[in-house]
C-alpha cells in the first residue's frame, strides 16, 4: 500500500471540566475527560472515509484534532508524509490549506454581511492572495454548479442546499489534499442531502481529493464512503469496508446503529436490536467493555474486561467479546 495521506495514530484528546468551585463541592469528580481516547485510522488519497456515531462521541473532537484545532493530549498525527501533531496555529497555515474543513452548520458560519462573492475570496486573501479574485470566484461558482449572479447574493438569498454548495466551495478554493465535512447535509431536505453528496462524490472522483466525512446519517455513509469508523465514548468500536460493515456488522453497537436506520429492505438487518438506557457519562466510563451498561449480549466478562481489537481477514478490525 502506498502511504496514507492521513494517518491518526492512537490520538487522544482531553478536555478540563468544572472549576475549582465544582472539585470543592465534588471532590471526587473527575477534572478532565477524553473525549478521544485513543483512535487509530488512515485515510488514503482519493478516499472518501466515513466517521459515525451519537452525538458526544467524540467525531468533532477528532476531526478538530486533525485540523490542529485542538491539541492531542497524545498520540501522532501525519498528514501528507509529516507529523503535525501539537503544531502551533503558524505552523499549521500552510496544512490548513491542504485540508479544508467544512464545519457542522455551515450556514451558520457564513458570515450574514458578505455576499457570496466576498466569501468565495476570502479563503484566498486569508492565503496572502492580493488584487482582483472575479476569476477564482466564477470557476468556483462553476464548480459547485451554482451560476454566476449567484456572486452577488448575500447568504440569507440561499436555500439550504445552495448554502451548502457554497460552503464547498470555500473549502475547495485552495485545492485541498483532504477536505473535512462536519454533517455536510445536518439540516437539508433528503432530496437536497442527495445533491450534495452527488457533488461532494462527483468532485472527489474528478479532483482526486480526499474526504473525511462525518454525520449521523447511516444512508449518506452507504452513498459515498469506501470506509467507515463507528465511534463510541471516544474510541472506534468498529472499522471496516462500507458495505462490508452493512453486510455483516460485527460489533452489537454497529448493529444497533444499523437496526435503528429505516431500511426499504426490511431483511436487510436480520437480527434487529436495541441499546438498553442512555449513553454514559465521559465522566463516568464503564469498567470492561464500555458498551456492556447497555449491550443485549452482554456476559459478566465484558463487565471485568476490556475486549481486545480483533480483526476479520478482510481488515475490518472491531472490539467486543462476543462479536456478532
Ligand atoms: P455531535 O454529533 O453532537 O456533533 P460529536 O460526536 O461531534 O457530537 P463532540 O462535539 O466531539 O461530539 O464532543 C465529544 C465530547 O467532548 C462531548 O462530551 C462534549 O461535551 C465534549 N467537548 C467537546 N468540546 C469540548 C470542549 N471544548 N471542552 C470541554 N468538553 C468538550
Ligand atoms: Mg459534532
Amino acid at each position: 500500500m502506498t502511504a496514507p495521506l492521513l494517518a491518526v495514530d492512537d490520538v487522544h484528546v482531553r478536555f478540563a471540566v468544572g472549576g475549582w468551585l465544582q472539585a470543592l463541592v465534588q471532590p471526587g469528580r473527575p477534572r478532565s475527560i477524553e473525549a478521544v481516547a485513543g483512535v487509530s485510522f488512515a485515510i488514503a488519497r482519493a478516499e472518501i472515509f466515513a466517521l459515525i456515531g451519537e452525538s458526544g462521541s467524540g467525531k468533532s473532537t477528532l476531526a478538530r484534532a486533525v485540523n490542529g484545532l485542538v491539541k492531542p493530549s497524545a498520540g501522532r498525527i501525519t498528514f501528507a508524509g509529516r507529523d503535525i501533531t501539537g503544531r502551533s496555529d503558524a505552523a499549521m497555515r500552510p496544512v490548513r490549506q491542504a485540508m479544508a474543513m467544512m464545519f457542522q452548520d455551515p450556514v451558520g458560519s457564513l458570515s450574514p454581511r458578505l455576499k457570496v462573492r466576498s466569501l468565495l475570496a476570502e479563503p484566498f486573501r486569508i492565503a496572502g492572495r492580493t488584487g482582483r479574485l472575479e476569476d477564482e470566484v466564477q470557476r468556483l461558482l462553476a464548480l459547485v454548479g451554482l451560476p454566476v449572479e449567484f456572486a452577488d447574493r448575500y447568504p440569507h438569498q440561499l436555500s439550504g442546499g445552495q448554502a451548502r454548495r457554497v460552503g464547498v466551495a470555500r473549502a475547495l478554493a485552495l485545492e485541498p489534499q483532504l477536505v473535512i465535512a462536519d454533517e455536510p447535509t445536518a439540516g437539508l431536505d433528503v432530496s437536497v442531502q442527495g445533491e450534495v453528496l452527488n457533488l461532494l462524490r462527483d468532485l472527489q472522483q474528478r479532483l482526486g481529493i480526499s474526504i473525511l466525512i462525518i454525520t449521523h446519517n447511516l444512508s449518506v455513509v452507504r452513498h459515498i464512503a469506501e470506509r467507515m469508523a463507528i465511534m463510541y465514548l471516544g474510541r472506534f468500536v468498529e472499522v471496516g469496508e462500507t458495505e462490508a460493515v452493512f453486510a455483516n456488522p460485527r460489533h452489537p453497537y454497529t448493529l444497533s446503529l444499523l437496526s435503528a436506520t429505516p431500511e426499504p429492505d426490511p431483511d436487510a438487518v436480520a437480527d434487529r436490536i436495541e441499546l438498553a438506557g442512555e449513553i454514559p457519562s465521559l465522566l463516568r466510563r464503564p469498567k470492561g467493555c464500555e458498551l456492556h451498561t447497555r449491550c443485549p449480549f452482554a456476559q459478566d466478562r465484558c463487565a471485568r474486561e476490556v475486549p481486545p481489537v480483533m480483526a476479520d481477514p478482510d481488515g475490518r478490525r472491531f472490539t467486543c467479546h462476543y462479536p456478532r
